[in-house]
């Protein structure tokens, strides 16, 4: 399939048109963004990482039920995906508190939620992404009622897959955040999953193995990007 112009550059991916107009391009950059923009730097190698670690957990999921955009893996830091619109949400799931849970709630980094939490956030950079939930997504049209189910489903689909596959690896899935998009009338699950998106701790030593290392200024980054994907392959 070839490669064709380029359609929009976000912050840490490349998205190009393809001579099949349902297929696009994703090229994945070593930049990375932290509190909406303002801190940056680029972690070396992160969009190998994060390509391949997308790739792997997108096939597994397919395998067990969940539609995404996941198409073909090109190369180390490319990879083929359904041509989708997004819909413009983040939903971030939690079993752990951690971030600006544990800051709003007042809960220290670390305590087990007792109950799974899903939150949705306004994707929408100029306000900061700022947290909604089903009644400003149906009174502003964000998406119809029937979507926002199926996201739901399929968001606590995805978590019970990760936090066993994680399990299994060693690695505390501590939160994540995931976007969909539409394909064919239907919402499949769309952009990343990896360190940048998640927070997932080292089982034993609770180490941090995420983005959060770029953040917070903790040093090892590039390792810790590097050791995920190692215990996932
Ligand atoms: N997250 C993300 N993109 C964002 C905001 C959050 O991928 O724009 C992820 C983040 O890495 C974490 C989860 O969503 O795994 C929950 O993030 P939180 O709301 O605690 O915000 P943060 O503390 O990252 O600002």
């Amino acid at each position: 399939m070839e490669k064709m112009e380029m359609l929009y550059e976000g912050k840490a991916k490349k998205v190009f048109k393809t001579d099949d107009k349902d297929v696009y391009h994703i090229v994945y950059k070593d930049d990375a963004t932290a509190f909406n923009g303002v801190k940056k730097g680029t972690i070396s190698d992160k969009g190998a990482v994060n390509n391949q670690m997308s790739a792997i957990l997108f096939e597994m999921l397919e395998e067990k039920g969940v539609p995404t955009h996941f198409v073909k893996l090109l190369n180390e830091r490319e990879m083929l995906v359904k041509a989708v619109e997004i819909l413009p949400l983040e939903v971030i799931v939690r079993n752990i508190a951690a971030g600006s849970l544990a800051k709003r709630l007042g809960l220290e980094e670390g305590v087990v939620m007792e109950e799974t939490v899903l939150e949705f956030c306004y994707k929408n950079d100029d306000l900061g992404d700022p947290m909604i939930n089903d009644y400003h997504i149906a009174a502003i049209k964000l998406a119809t009622k029937e979507q926002v189910e199926v996201v739901k489903k399929y968001a606590f689909m995805i978590n019970e897959v990760l936090v066993d596959f994680f399990k299994e690896r060693k690695i505390k899935l501590v939160d994540f955040k995931i976007e969909f998009g539409v394909y064919e009338g239907k919402v499949i699950l769309a952009d990343e999953i990896s360190p940048d998106t998640c927070r997932l701790w080292d089982a034993e030593s609770n180490k941090k193995l995420d983005k959060d290392r770029f953040r917070r200024d903790l040093g090892d980054v590039e390792d810790a990007y590097q050791e995920v994907l190692k215990r996932l392959k």
